[in-house]
């Protein structure tokens, strides 16, 4: 693709965007009384404009129906968790029975390593990104002491070699290899958080399982961002969030997804509750877990309903896109940032994109490092509008989503960048 520096170019791919008109159906928030250009889906995603809808919805039923809400038509809060099925399944490349939307993320992870983290003697060690989500990190650390092994020994952290920003895929293979054995489980990212890199899950996963290991993936920066094929590429287990890429709230609803290969496996240990009992049988109250078929075994308690509304709203826009649409745009919109970031920086060098230039290496988001200016730059291009992310000491993360990112926006913001640094740079 050859991109150009000028306002009437981005007018111009935004009047061949086929998923241009999606932009009306979000709330754009306002700095400084003037609406932003956003980028920070990464983060948090846009509200739908629907989703007061969907939310009214249930309120009302909640209102009309009370308890009988549980039973009552097609929505019955019952079988609630079905509805969002369909949807995840096309996100996540994954059947129906696959996922399951419940709890949030890191909750689930846990859940997830109980019945998938199952360390011997011999077979014990976990594979993980070095500087991986601190949640994440958190979480590792303390299964780890769970079983009452030191995360000294038992976590290998893999890092990018001297130079290097991101990981080779090569240099992960090999040291899946050299683990062996001892490998219990690889543990890492769908797309990094903070490089932006997106890792060969499918490679991972086979290479993992030719050792005898499983591979679990943390999706909370790939899901509704690149696409995925879990089911195809064998993973064993993931999990992701609603709120970034997905736009389904603050703090909303995450989801999981455990290959069919488990599906009817009683035997796995786990953490159970009622909502992942048989479901026909649940209200005898009666002693003896039996899991449901699939994903839906992981479910400890009921749904919620009201978070489950905002998260529907946003995955009908999703399957009215379709994924792989939005796919093709982001490379498209995130290859013109690139682009303009280049230009600006030119010899200068004071931009270095440490995400991968490879498409195929990276979802949407854009991390670079300011070499000069530094938080002044963030801060002043803050001032007129642009809403980004930045992370100490001097990473700023851009993530133009193509649901409702313009390349307007992208042009906008790079003019912006460029005043900015000639202010403070
Ligand atoms: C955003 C994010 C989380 C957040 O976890 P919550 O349980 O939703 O608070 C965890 N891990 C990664 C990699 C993330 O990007």
């Amino acid at each position: 693709m050859n991109y150009e520096f000028s306002e009437s170019f981005a007018r111009e791919l935004d009047a061949q965007d086929p998923l241009a008109h999606f932009r009306n159906r979000f709330h754009f928030p306002k700095v400084n009384g003037k609406e932003a250009i956003y980028f920070c889906g990464n983060s948090l995603g846009l509200q739908p404009k629907s989703a007061k809808d969907y939310l009214a919805k249930e309120l009302s039923n909640w209102a009309d129906l009370a308890v009988d809400g549980h039973f009552h038509g097609e929505d019955a809060w019952y079988h609630i968790r079905k509805k969002s099925k369909p949807a995840l399944a096309e996100i996540l490349g994954a059947q129906e029975h696959e996922v399951v939307a419940m709890n949030n993320l890191s909750v689930n992870l846990h859940l997830l390593m109980v019945s998938f983290y199952r360390p011997t003697k011999e077979r014990y060690k976990i594979i993980v990104e070095a500087g991986a989500f601190p949640s994440d990190q958190y979480m590792l650390e303390t299964q780890v002491k769970f079983h009452g092994l030191d995360p000294a020994t038992t976590l290998v952290e893999l890092k990018p070699r001297p130079g290097e920003h991101t990981l080779r895929t090569e240099d992960i293979i090999s040291e899946i290899k050299k683990q062996g054995n001892s490998l219990a489980m690889v543990n890492m990212a769908g797309i990094q958080y903070y490089t932006g890199q997106l890792f060969d899950i499918q490679a991972i996963t086979k290479a993992a399982h030719e050792v005898g290991a499983v591979a679990g993936f943390d999706l909370a920066h790939a899901a509704g961002n690149a696409v995925l094929k879990l089911h195809d590429w064998d993973v064993d287990f993931a999990t992701w969030c609603s709120y970034k890429y997905m736009n389904s709230g603050p703090g909303n609803v995450s989801g999981i997804f455990v290959h069919e290969r488990y599906a009817e496996r009683p035997d796995l240990p786990r953490f159970a509750g009622w909502w992942g009992h048989d479901e026909g049988e649940r209200f005898k109250m009666e002693k003896g877990f039996v899991p449901m078929y699939g994903a839906d075994g992981w479910q400890l308690a009921n749904s919620n309903v009201l978070a489950l509304a905002a998260h529907q709203a946003s995955l009908d826009i999703f399957q009215e896109a379709g994924i792989e649409n939005l796919r093709k745009k982001s490379e498209k919109l995130t290859g013109y940032l690139e682009y303009l970031i280049e230009e600006i920086s030119g010899k200068s060098g004071v931009l270095e994109i440490i995400t991968p230039k490879n498409p195929a290496e990276r979802g949407c988001q854009l991390s670079l490092l300011i070499h000069r200016g530094g938080k002044a730059v963030f801060d002043e291009f803050y001032k007129h509008g642009v809403v980004g992310d930045w992370r100490n000491p001097n990473v700023i993360r851009l993530a133009p989503t193509p649901l409702y990112n313009s390349y307007l926006d992208v042009f906008l913001f790079a003019k912006i960048l460029e005043q900015s640094l000639d202010k403070f740079a």
